[in-house]
């Protein structure tokens, strides 16, 4: 069957000053119809710039990006508008991503409109639809994005990302600006949603313990590649790469073992290195043929892969 979401060597690249930066620098993935794929890694690895590409929200520089078997990666924003129904994004920021001059009722009747609904009672029909299953009080629809907390902002903008109804959120972050208490019940909506609705989700967290709550599979990124691709079950008990060892280590309740591992020197930011493993600064276990040798991605026997010699 074909995935709903199939991304290829895709590549999203930034020039600053003459200097080109790959955030996304050879990405492949996949999300399965009814999937929820978490992806993972510090911030300023190149998370959001691959969930923005996605969303074709930027242009990929290399690679295809493939909705049901169709690639929209270089497709223009008029004839994006198929794709836009298919796949819509959860942004980090309830606050910074709502209009602030706009009522919510025009916040959510905007995308129907643009996409050809022009039967305002549907319209209607359709935001009340939306905004009942996400709690939302009907008054909310004459009221502003300021007069609502964080919760319920981010409460808005699922409804928003829901109301062409696709079949794949790409939620960026969207618990980690929220205090703990609304979290649980951001994130136990997205998982109720999910049932209801028939969703897939890719769901982006520096968090590897949100993460674990609901995702089916989790993609380990670093300097804007994926190092390790694995099924939770194994991620949790046999994490291979280095990088996913660390992040699991830092995660206070969890316990790997008689050794814990250390936490990371450095951070992201050192840059990508002209040869060789581009996490070889940081790692604790790096050998010599890390200094020279980029380890490609390595599908292994159970079907997880990962990128690194030792593995
Ligand atoms: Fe560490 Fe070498 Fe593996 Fe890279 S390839 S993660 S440097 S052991
Ligand atoms: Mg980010």
């Amino acid at each position: 069957m074909i995935p709903l979401l199939s991304i290829e060597n895709l590549r999203t690249s930034y020039t600053s000053q003459g200097h080109t930066l790959h955030a996304v620098d050879g990405v492949s993935l996949e999300v399965r119809e009814h999937e929820t794929v978490g992806l993972v890694g510090e911030s300023g690895c190149g998370k959001s710039t691959l969930g923005k590409t996605i969303v074709r929200l930027l242009r990929p520089s290399e690679g295809a990006i493939r909705l049901n078997g169709e690639d929209i990666s270089q497709l223009k924003e008029r004839s994006l508008r198929t794709a836009r129904r298919t796949v819509q994004m959860v942004f980090q920021d309830p606050f910074g991503s709502l209009n602030p001059r706009q009522r919510i009722g025009t916040i959510l009747d905007t995308p129907l409109k643009v996409h050809g609904i022009n039967d305002a009672k549907e319209r209607l029909r359709r935001t009340l639809e939306i905004t009942n299953k996400i709690s939302i009080p009907q008054d909310a629809l004459q009221r502003y994005p300021h007069e609502f907390s964080g919760g319920q902002r981010q409460r808005i903008g699922i409804a928003r990302a829901l109301i062409l109804r696709p079949r794949l959120l790409v939620c960026d972050e969207p618990v980690s600006a929220l205090d703990l208490s609304i979290q649980a019940q951001i994130l136990n909506l997205l998982v109720d949603l999910k049932k209801d609705l028939g969703l897939s989700y890719l769901f982006i967290s520096h968090d590897l313990s949100v993460v674990r709550y609901f995702a089916d599979r989790v993609l380990v990124m670093y300097l804007g590649r994926i190092v390790e691709s694995a099924d939770h079950v194994t991620l949790w008990r046999n994490p291979r790469h280095p990088y996913t060892r660390a992040l699991l280590a830092s995660i206070p309740s969890l316990k790997l073992g008689k050794k814990p591992v250390n936490v990371l020197p450095g951070e992201v930011g050192q840059g990508v290195p002209e040869r060789g493993c581009r996490f070889r600064a940081r790692c604790p276990v790096a050998v010599q043929q890390c200094e020279t040798c980029d380890p490609p991605l390595r599908k292994l026997p159970d079907g997880n892969a990962v990128a690194c010699h030792l593995a």
